[in-house]
């Protein structure tokens, strides 16, 4: 099992993962502030790892928006460790995980597929009791016992393993659904809708549905299924209140305001790695909430210009002349269009938006690129 793989088990779509053999519980506490020192260190080097990459979110409001959500289900735990703190990845995979040393991610594509911050709260709070009850650390030093005893090719320990007969697959599952009751148990405090979880849990199931038609691979969707059903059976025994709205950070159709920048930053995402479907659902709702940015009408006529077929471009050029027609100033917009109409040899078209860029943005980085195309246009 690889650093990586390891420290990723606790993501929200529960993963496949090779069997390995369980060794009896080591309560050992010195044993276990080594292990976790060492879990903590991959931790901040992955991490360290995303942000070189730039691949994180950056955004003050929807930052400040999710804390707050974090502190009020955390205030629930009671808990001494440190709180844990939530950051964005920009990729449209459905996905959120918790590393050991508390920091949580979610990416930009489980978000923006949200429909309330109920949802919100129980992928929060699932990825919280991952935390709260060290799963990585016990996913560690389970497949730590397992690997060694096949590596020293221990005979009889490796009966023993064996005779206790639980696997690093069955402890995962059984921490996916602790993750799941727990979870459930803190937003229903915090004042969130319970009957929200089977939502998050049928969004995520849509989705990798989708996913594995089209991969043809079945891995998830037993686990999923089998979680949806324990939820189920949790929430008829429990009856937990329903809650008022008036308790949420943001109600209703807000939420979709705060989660914004993420749903744009999925539309770039997507975009990026080629999803046109994504990246065009996402730019599209965008531009619903926010329909005066130039920025958001110069991605979609990007994202309409690379995924069109057979030189439709239309909808492309309209969505940059959009973007000029609310700002005069957007310099990008003329530097796409100028381009376009050099690619489908319309030479006078393209001369003007290209000098018009110049114009605006003399000090452009891509001054002497776009010179270049400016004198083709002349010959
Ligand atoms: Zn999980």
């Amino acid at each position: 099992m690889t650093k990586r793989q390891l420290i990723v088990v606790f993501a929200l779509l529960a993963l496949c993962l090779p069997r390995v053999s369980l060794a009896a519980g080591n309560n050992n506490s010195q044993k276990n502030t080594g292990d976790l020192n060492r879990l903590n260190q991959i931790a901040r080097d992955q991490q360290a790892d995303l942000e070189q990459r730039s691949l994180l979110l950056q955004d003050a409001d929807l930052d400040r928006y999710l804390t707050e959500l974090a502190q009020k289900l955390w205030a629930n735990t009671h808990s001494e460790l440190p709180p844990i703190q939530i950051r964005v990845v920009r990729h449209p995979a459905p996905d959120a995980y918790m590393y050991p040393n508390g920091v949580c991610y979610l990416h930009t594509g489980l978000l923006a597929n949200l429909e309330n911050e109920d949802q919100l709260a129980m992928a929060i709070a699932h990825e919280m009791i991952h935390y709260l009850r060290q799963h990585t650390l016990l996913a560690y030093q389970s497949s730590l016992q397992g690997s060694r005893s096949y590596l020293l090719n221990d005979t009889q320990h490796k009966n023993t393993f064996d005779h206790q007969g639980r696997s690093l697959a069955d402890l995962l599952q059984s921490t996916e659904l602790q993750a799941d009751r727990e979870g459930l148990a803190l937003i229903a405090a915090a004042g969130y809708r319970s009957s929200e979880s089977i939502g998050l849990l049928n969004i995520l199931k849509s989705i990798t549905d989708d996913q594995e038609t089209k991969a043809a691979s079945k891995s998830t969707k037993p686990i999923l299924n089998h979680r949806l059903e324990q939820l189920r059976l949790a929430i008829a025994n429990q009856r937990y209140p329903a809650p008022a709205n008036s308790q949420k950070i943001v109600a209703g159709t807000d939420f979709y305001v705060a989660i914004l920048p993420s749903i744009l930053a999925n539309a770039r995402a997507a975009s990026q790695m080629g999803d046109w479907e994504i990246a065009r659902h996402d730019i599209e709702r965008y531009i619903r909430f926010r329909p005066d940015e130039p920025g958001a009408y110069c991605l979609r006529g990007e994202i309409f210009y690379k995924s069109a077929a057979n030189g439709q471009h239309d909808k492309a050029l309209a969505s940059f002349d959009r973007a000029i027609a609310l700002n005069r100033q957007y310099a990008p917009a003329y530097r796409a269009m100028g381009l376009i109409y050099f690619k489908a040899g319309h030479m006078e078209k393209a001369r003007n938006y290209l000098q018009a860029y110049i114009d605006i943005a003399p000090e452009s980085a891509e001054k002497k690129y776009i010179h270049k195309y400016l004198s083709l246009c002349n010959d």
